[in-house]
């Protein structure tokens, strides 16, 4: 509303504002120059099947190329957009930029599958199913069964019913659903048991130290076994050493990404990083050291 803008606009001098408040006022301002200069990319990173050394997809993750300042991490602006008016905005440009690359990529005759981070609060828009569908229908040659939402622990979801309904009203599109950072909420046992997802992330803080600390170790074992008892696919995120990966494998768990396989890469370099790994690469990784 007018009134709204008007104290909004007042707060962005109000002298008495916490200097933060102010900062992060000023970002929003930023943001939103920022998404209409198209200032914004997605770099991919990609998930490896221990198994058979196949690449099963590659997860969507934005930086903020500022023209002064290069190019900034998520955790450095996302903080700001969440609970603005900026949120849905911005996920609507992730999710029509990811679905824009799969479909360049399966035009170029490679099928590859995205998994993309949808903030919980996006999500539970009720406008949500019908913007996803709508960017689908504008990517035809999507197949939806490519697509997964990663969506985090939170208190957005704390109405499980209704979050269970979304993420049902989601899953008849087509698309996969992954619980993000699985183990750092606090809820993360009610929401394995209400909602229909199909894959499980567990969060790189436990993979970390899961080789020197047994708590963590404990918990990582614990969330490998109630996601195949929930028949959830469960994969590792932050794998960065062969150690790591074996250890999983051990326990288990064959989906793994982290920066042991590869960092996030510019869109421009998947096909060409593809290719590498499917001609030679995957015969040097760690993966076919843990067969041999
Ligand atoms: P996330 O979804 O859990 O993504 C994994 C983060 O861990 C990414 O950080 C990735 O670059 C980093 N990472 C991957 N492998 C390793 C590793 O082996 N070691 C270490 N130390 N880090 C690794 P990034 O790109 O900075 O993203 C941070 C978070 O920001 C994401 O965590 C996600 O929650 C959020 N995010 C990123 N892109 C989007 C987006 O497009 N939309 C929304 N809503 N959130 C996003
Ligand atoms: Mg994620
Ligand atoms: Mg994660
Ligand atoms: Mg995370």
């Amino acid at each position: 509303s007018a009134k709204e803008k008007g104290r909004n606009q007042y707060q962005v001098f109000d002298p008495g504002q916490h200097a933060w408040q102010r900062e992060r006022r000023f970002q929003l301002i930023e943001i939103a120059q920022a998404i209409e200069n198209d200032e914004f990319e997605l770099h991919f990173q990609p998930q490896l099947r221990m198994a058979d050394s196949e690449i099963i997809g590659f997860e969507a993750l934005i930086r903020w190329h500022h023209p002064e300042k290069g190019l900034i991490a998520p955790g450095l602006f996302l903080p700001a957009v969440e609970h603005s008016h900026l949120e849905s905005a911005l996920g609507q440009w992730v999710i029509n930029h990811a679905l824009a690359k799969m479909q360049q990529w399966q035009e170029a005759g490679q099928e590859i599958p995205v998994c993309i981070n949808i903030s919980a609060a996006h999500m539970m828009d009720p406008a949500f199913v019908d913007v996803l569908s709508d960017c689908l229908l504008a990517h035809p040659s999507v197949n939806p069964s490519q697509v997964t939402l990663e969506v985090l622990e939170s208190t957005a979801l704390e109405d499980t019913k209704s979050a269970a309904n979304m993420l049902a009203r989601c899953r008849k599109l087509g698309v996969q659903v992954a619980l993000d950072d699985f183990g750092t909420g606090f809820s993360s046992m009610t929401y394995l048991r209400s909602l229909p997802v199909d894959m499980i992330k567990i969060d790189q803080s436990f993979i970390r130290n899961m080789l020197s600390d047994a708590n963590d170790r404990a918990i990582v074992e614990g969330i490998i076994f109630m996601a195949q008892r929930f028949r959830h696919r469960v994969l590792a995120e932050g794998v960065e050493t062969l150690e790591h990966a074996m250890a999983l494998k051990k326990m288990g768990c064959d989906l793994i990404q982290g920066y042991g396989i590869a960092r996030p890469m510019p869109a421009a370099d998947v096909l060409s990083w593809l290719e590498n790994w499917q001609s030679h690469a995957r015969h040097k990784s760690i993966i076919h050291e843990l067969r041999s």
